[in-house]
């Protein structure tokens, strides 16, 4: 690591991209606190301009960039929330926006990303090939690659949001937070440990192709084979050649938990039910793993990362049918 991110990081993150990403509300949840017995907070990163907390990490990305560069512009290869997010910040200030997507990408992602305002540049038959494309963009045009979570200015954006849960409520003992490429974990990590060390940190992913959890098992970034997922947003790897993510996720993440499809769908029904709610299924992670793992949360203070919540009728549909909900008779 060439240089380690501190809380000045994340400090300065928040000055850059206020106006541009929001400080989201830090709502208590009545109905978890009661089901638990304990003090539940859910941070509504949903409510982010793009519906996910990723535009914190893709604004100050941005912002961070030299007059030049950002006259120049960027690119990446995120189809997910991070290039919607990217798009988005690159729209409001004026900085010009490639996303490298393969031919694969389905036709609701490519019409999301089209509607944010980023230039597409479709380019081979997977993710890989479309990366390549990124890369060879960077160097023949002099653009800067900005990848979804492997970065200092993306992990400090992210961080932005574990800093706003401790100014809020200091004396949160547990956070939990979706756990893929680590963005997230790490920048959030950073800033609750440093605030309070005693405060728990804890990623969550789905079974399937967890690749930061089994990465840290491993003590390396190793490859994993990937399954369709409620939590769509957590697919991905962490990347062979992981920089930052890998190393402060180890370091400031105190537990990972993984969850069944199940559970993640009844988390999502629990939100829409209870909290009045749609969220993605990669925001209800923590609720599922607190009812997986029968957590015991008694008298505790517990802040949950309601991380997006963009999500299309047919995965909301799979989510029902999963948790043995007939919506279309119910509602
Ligand atoms: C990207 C994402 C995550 C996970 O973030 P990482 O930084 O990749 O670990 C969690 N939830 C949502 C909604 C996301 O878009």
């Amino acid at each position: 690591m060439s240089k380690q991110l501190t809380l000045h990081d994340i400090y300065l993150a928040r000055r850059r991209i206020a106006g541009l990403a929001l400080r989201t509300p830090l709502l208590r949840s009545e109905s978890l606190s009661r089901r638990w017995n304990c003090e539940a907070w859910l941070k509504l990163d949903n409510l982010q301009p793009t519906g996910a907390f990723k535009l914190r990490g893709a604004a100050n990305a941005l912002l961070g960039l030299d007059p030049a560069q950002r006259a120049r512009g960027v690119v990446t290869m995120s189809t997910g929330n991070f290039g919607r997010a990217l798009a988005y910040a690159g729209q409001r200030l004026g900085v010009p926006v490639k996303v490298c997507i393969s031919r694969l990408v389905p036709a609701n992602k490519v019409e999301a990303l089209r509607q944010s305002g980023a230039e597409l540049v479709i380019h081979g038959a997977s993710q890989d090939e479309a990366d390549l494309e990124a890369r060879r963009l960077r160097d023949e045009q002099g653009l800067a690659y900005v990848p979804p979570f492997d970065d200092p200015l993306v992990i400090a954006g992210q961080g932005t949001c574990g800093l706003e849960i401790l100014e809020e409520q200091p004396d949160i003992d547990l956070v939990f937070a979706g756990l893929s490429g680590g963005g997230l974990v790490a920048g959030l990590g950073l800033a609750v440990k440093t605030i309070n060390p005693a405060t728990e940190v804890i990623g969550v992913s789905m079974n399937q192709g967890a690749a930061m959890l089994e990465s840290l098992a491993a003590g390396r970034p190793v490859q994993v084979v990937e399954a369709p997922s409620l939590a769509d947003s957590l697919g991905g790897g962490i990347g062979l050649d992981n920089a930052w993510t890998f190393a402060m996720t180890q370091r400031y993440m105190d537990r990972g938990y993984r969850v069944d499809e199940v559970q993640i769908a009844r988390a999502m029904l629990h939100f829409l039910r209870e909290e009045k709610m749609l969220v993605e299924g990669a925001a209800a992670v923590g609720v599922a793993a607190v009812e997986q793992h029968r957590l015991d949360l008694s008298g505790r203070r517990v802040a949950f990362v309601v991380s997006g919540q963009n999500l299309s009728t047919e995965t909301f549909a799979e989510a029902c049918r999963l948790a043995g909900e007939r919506p279309y008779e119910n509602l």
